[in-house]
């Protein structure tokens, strides 16, 4: 093995997945290391991935390898080292984006805060537009306006835009349901969000520089990585072969003869030939008995 395939295979195994203490300063130092062990050889020992079909010249062959093989490249080749230090350094991106979420000013927070919407489905630009015509049409006037607009309350809800009414007699009877005339929210999801939002604030105060009402999930969403998100896609997707390609375009097979079943789609098959099964050491490989598509894998390389 040469010295490039043997830093490859060991920047793979220590670096390979994410660290389970993953914070800002250990990742730079993380890239740092990779970056310099990388440094130190010939990449130009490693070989490279190429396509197997679909090829009519050498370029080609390079630029044709799959999306799905390039993710799950052997270690000791151009793409895997490649993976390696590009999974580092989306980490450290991503510890780059935490520290400034919690260094967010309250400004900031309420930016963004205001452009989370959850509910708009009648609104008070709706209402207006509605009673104007009816003015317009000479069924009221614009006395009746302000009188029809105390029946009708804003959501108290921050995610929401609603107004609803809360007095029978308003100009919607038999559409819009009025609630009763103390009512906060225009609904009981309404009052739910509320209330976590609520909660939300006081412990984000004790985990950032300025708390915010943004549930979590919409946090965490900004973090991310784009990789998981390929994955998550991926896992969902089935590869159409290029013979089954030409049959669908001649006609001879029909698109509804690829629809995945649930087994392909969920099962333990088919989460073989994610990115997860790359992750693994040779030893958990053995372990949960994938030998065999790992394996698989290593020969399509060559
Ligand atoms: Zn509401």
């Amino acid at each position: 093995m040469n010295k490039a395939a043997k830093t490859a295979k060991e920047l793979k195994e220590f670096y390979g997945r994410t660290p389970k203490t993953a914070n800002f300063a250990v990742m730079s130092l993380i890239v740092g290391i990779i970056i310099d062990k990388l440094n130190e050889v010939n990449l130009s020992e490693l070989p490279r991935l190429r396509a197997t079909d679909r090829v009519n010249s050498p370029t080609e062959a390079y630029a044709n390898v799959p999306d799905r093989r390039l993710r799950t490249a052997p270690a000791a080749t151009v793409e895997g080292v490649t993976n390696v230090l590009d999974l580092n350094i989306r980490l450290l991106e991503r510890e780059l984006k935490r520290e400034e979420i919690k260094r967010r000013t309250a400004a900031e927070w309420r930016l963004i805060e205001r452009s989370y919407i959850r509910h708009a489905d009648y609104t008070l630009p709706d209402f207006y537009d509605d009673f104007k015509t009816r003015i317009e049409r000479g069924q009221a006037t614009w006395a009746d306006y302000r009188e029809e607009r105390r029946k009708w309350r804003r959501c108290e809800n921050r995610w929401c835009l609603n107004v609803f009414p809360v007095d029978r007699d308003h100009f919607k009877k038999g559409e819009i349901k009025a609630r009763n005339k103390h009512a906060k929210f225009c609904s009981s999801t309404c009052r739910t969000e509320h209330f976590k939002a609520l909660k939300q604030y006081e412990r984000t105060a004790e985990m950032y520089d300025n708390p915010t009402y943004l549930p979590q999930s919409e946090i965490d969403a900004e973090l991310e990585l784009e990789t998981s998100i390929n994955d998550a896609i991926s896992r969902r997707e089935l590869p159409f072969e290029h013979e089954h390609l030409i049959a669908l375009e001649n006609g001879s097979m029909k698109v509804e003869s690829f629809a995945p079943t649930d087994d392909e789609v969920n099962g333990e098959v088919y989460e073989c030939v994610t990115y997860n099964l790359n992750d693994l050491t040779d030893e958990e490989i053995r372990e949960k008995g994938l030998e065999k598509y790992a394996k698989k894998r290593s020969t399509v390389m060559l």
